[in-house]
């Protein structure tokens, strides 16, 4: 799991990113000032920080020049408007700049576009109690290993790519098998039924009439 140290003095802000790139599968840490922001980089190791400018004690340009010897990506956060800042913090070397108010949307897709430039693109997919780590093809449901096929593992990471989306067979036949879908949906409602029994997802895999499955949650 990624960790992500979220330096920002607005509660409702850091609390908000914090609820949502947790649901993302992010490990999340907060700072609400500066000297706590400086303490914890200096006790832990983080993938990423989201890194707000105006903050009490020490701020975020100050930070910024402490983070970079360390090599960790940095998500500058600026005030509305304030064009001279993000110019100054993209030159003293941060990775992008985000600019208040944003939409939680944005926030995730550029979190995810710095991870994947550096390399530490997320490998860990979270649906409920199930976690997915798409590089070591491993799973695991509160705590617990679940075995899968192969086909089983792809077919489980496109249901939970696409959740709460109706997928066709035949499309989800053909992403998983790599191989045209001819009508014969047998081999793709059997892999349904392990996957449904295995996760006990009996009332999260639905069969949408028509159509295919749909992963709710
Ligand atoms: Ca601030």
């Amino acid at each position: 799991m990624l960790n992500i140290l979220i330096v920002e003095d607005e509660y409702a802000i850091a609390n908000l990113i914090n609820t949502y790139l947790s649901g993302e599968g992010y490990r999340c840490f907060c700072a609400f000032d500066g000297k706590e922001a400086a303490d914890r980089i200096e006790e832990e190791n983080y993938d990423l920080i989201l890194l707000d400018i105006m903050l009490p004690q020490i701020d975020g340009y100050e930070l910024l020049e402490y983070i970079k010897p360390l090599g960790t990506p940095v998500i500058f956060i600026t005030a509305r408007g304030a064009v001279n800042d993000r110019i100054k913090g993209l030159k003293l070397g941060a990775d992008d700049y985000l600019v208040k108010p944003f939409q939680i949307g944005e926030l995730s897709a550029r979190v995810e576009a710095v991870l994947r430039r550096y390399g530490k693109s997320e490998k860990q997919l979270v649906f409920g109690d199930v976690l997915i780590n798409t590089e070591s093809r491993q799973v695991t449901k509160n705590g617990c290993a679940i075995d899968l096929t192969v086909k089983e593992f792809d077919l489980l990471v496109e249901l939970v790519r696409n959740k709460n989306v109706a997928l066709y067979r035949n499309r989800l036949y053909e992403k998983v098998w790599n191989e045209e879908f001819i009508g014969e949906t047998r081999t793709l409602d059997s892999h349904i039924q392990r996957l449904r029994r295995k996760l006990q997802w009996e009332d999260n895999i639905k069969t949408v009439f028509r159509i295919g499955y749909r992963l709710e949650g």
